[in-house]
């Protein structure tokens, strides 16, 4: 069946890292789909294509070469060849080194920024893709038949109608409130500052996670010797941080490194982000999905959230295909299909956010037996290779039942 102008069989709302590359992963399946952005992807406010850096899994990596983003993003992307984990001015340490698991890198580190850079180019190849932006979602329903979602392009109101309407609008879901899904939200009254920092040392490939008091200082590997830092403090210490003369900001950055990689000598823009939990109740609806920030959003403290949008998008990508193979003429918004994505994620998804809010809780807690837990668990970790295997196979984005494009097969 041809749809007609304006309707399509899947609209995305939010063109962020999820949206775009669930659009990426759809297109191939002969799917009509809309991907709605209210951003256009060069703004220097795009909230989603930052300068961030990510580190990607191994697994997310395989997705991504199997939505045929991989190649443009490679060749900015730095392989992770060691992680190494310990606790700011106390005893044991983890290295963990792929090896371990009969691999070479855990995965790459990628600055988001780029990310935008490769999807400007997929998206204009993609077939059957319409990308409405800057357009921003004002109202979305639900019927028996297709989803409606209202847009303004900033001069006129859009009507258009899918038979899927996914919400990938990040935390602050509109597409999620609008469904009246709950959602459990939580505080950490932290704020991660981010930039990048160029240290006196090759990196040599090694990424660095030091748990502290007010939160985690992770150093990635990333390209021309720099590296991406993230320091996590509280809420109400943010706008000195920000603030900061760059000779103290450096000074400070290297106290609490500890010179693992030399002097950090120079550091780029600074930027903060306040982080919360946010865990919705529901992730499908008839005729909806919401997924990545939209359905979870997580502490950066494991590296694990975009790699968990990933999986989602992976997994619905998967579920979509399989019932076209069935039937070419599947409606891809029908319910039982959709509930068949939500029981496969429930368990990564339960998983992943137990794994990154444990770690942001027990590390920001200051009793002595959180600090005497937390060393057992450090140095059991150092000590018994299994515990290491297990630690590195979830920083790999590889458990549970994995989706076809996390193998390297196609979908
Ligand atoms: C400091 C920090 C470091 C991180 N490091 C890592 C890491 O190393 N590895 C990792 O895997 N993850 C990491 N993350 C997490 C990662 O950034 C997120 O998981 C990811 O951005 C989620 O992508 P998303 O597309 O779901 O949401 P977003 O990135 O929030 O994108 C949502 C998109 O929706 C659009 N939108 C919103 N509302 C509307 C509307 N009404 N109409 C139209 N469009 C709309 C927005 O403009 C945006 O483009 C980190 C996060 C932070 C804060």
């Amino acid at each position: 069946m041809t749809l007609g102008p304006g309707r399509y069989d899947v609209a995305i709302v939010g063109g962020g890292l999820v949206g775009a590359s669930l659009a990426c992963a759809l297109s191939p399946l002969g799917l009509k789909v809309a991907l709605v952005e209210a951003v256009t992807f060069k703004t220097a406010s795009q909230p989603s294509y930052d300068d961030r850096t990510l580190a990607l899994s191994a697994s997310s990596c395989r997705i991504l070469e199997g939505l045929g983003i991989w190649p443009s993003l490679a060749r900015h992307a730095t392989p992770i060849r060691e992680i190494h984990v310990r606790e700011l001015d106390r005893p044991g340490r983890v290295i963990m080194k792929p090896g371990e698991l009969g691999l070479d890198r855990f995965g790459h580190v990628v600055e988001a920024r780029e990310f935008g850079a490769a999807m400007m180019e997929a998206i204009p190849r993609l077939e059957k893709l319409d990308f409405h932006c800057p357009a921003s979602v004002t109202s979305v329903s639900t019927g028996e038949n297709f989803a409606r979602i209202d847009y303004s392009d900033g001069k006129d109101e859009v009507s258009i109608e899918a038979a899927l309407l996914v919400g990938a609008d990040g935390a602050n879901s509109f597409v999620r409130e609008s469904l009246g899904i709950q959602a459990e939200l939580h505080d950490y009254r932290q704020s991660a500052v981010i930039c990048n920092i160029t240290p006196d040392e090759e990196h040599r490939g090694r990424a660095f996670e030091c748990f502290t008091p007010t939160g985690p200082f992770a150093v990635m590997p990333h390209v021309n010797g720099r590296c991406g830092l993230i320091w996590c403090v509280p809420s109400n210490e943010v706008d000195t941080l920000m603030a900061m003369p760059e000779p103290d900001f450096l000074y400070q950055a290297n106290t609490r490194f500890g010179g693992h990689l030399g002097k950090f000598l120079q550091m780029g823009k600074r930027s903060s982000y306040p982080l919360r939990l946010v865990r919705a109740a529901e992730d499908v609806r008839s005729r909806a999905v919401i997924l990545g920030n939209a359905a979870h959003a997580i502490h950066p403290i494991g590296a694990q959230g975009f790699n968990l949008g990933l999986r989602d998008v992976a997994v619905l990508a998967e579920i979509l295909a399989d019932e076209i193979k069935l039937n070419p003429r599947a409606d891809p918004g029908q319910v039982a299909a959709l509930q068949r994505y939500s029981d496969w994620r429930e368990p990564d998804q339960r998983g992943t956010i137990a794994y990154s809010d444990g770690l942001a809780r027990i590390f920001s807690n200051s009793s002595p037996l959180a600090a005497t837990a937390r060393t057992a668990g450090m140095l059991a970790h150092a000590f018994i290779p299994p515990l290491r295997r297990q630690l590195a196979v979830r920083a790999m984005g590889f458990r549970g039942r994995i989706p076809r494009l996390a193998l390297g097969e196609p979908l």
